[in-house]
């Protein structure tokens, strides 16, 4: 056990999974259409309306994450909300044209760090 070390790589690792948060939560805000949700964007998982919704998963990871993590939040949590925005991401990249493997638009370059560091991740677990 080395604590100091420990410690401080978390806290590292956690600050930078906060900052890459920040992009989703801008498109999510930005995309999402709340014109005619009943319930105004307030998700609620036991609405059948909200669990069937187009916009359902990305509505609820926004009501989890409209504001950015405290600094303490756990890395699991941080981790979860995380590939939880790169499923969503990922899912609306192909709307407009399709994206070439080495294309430079923000939606693309997130997604090459974001997953590209959740892999890293999963390769050390
Ligand atoms: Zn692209």
């Amino acid at each position: 056990m080395m604590p100091t070390l420990t410690g401080r790589n978390t806290r590292t690792i956690t600050g930078y999974v906060i900052t890459l948060l920040d992009y989703p939560r801008y498109v999510i805000e930005r995309e999402v259409d709340f014109t005619d949700c009943h319930l105004k964007g307030d998700f609620d998982e036991h609405d059948s309306q909200c669990t069937s919704c187009l916009f359902g998963e990305a509505c609820c990871w926004l009501n989890l994450n409209r504001t950015p993590p405290r600094p303490d939040a756990s890395l699991t949590e941080l981790l979860q909300a995380l590939s939880t925005a790169v499923k969503y991401i990922r899912s609306t990249r192909q709307d407009e044209s399709p994206h070439p493997g080495h294309c430079e638009c923000d939606r693309c370059q997130w997604l090459h760090e974001a997953m590209g560091f959740l892999r890293t991740r999963r390769h050390r677990a």
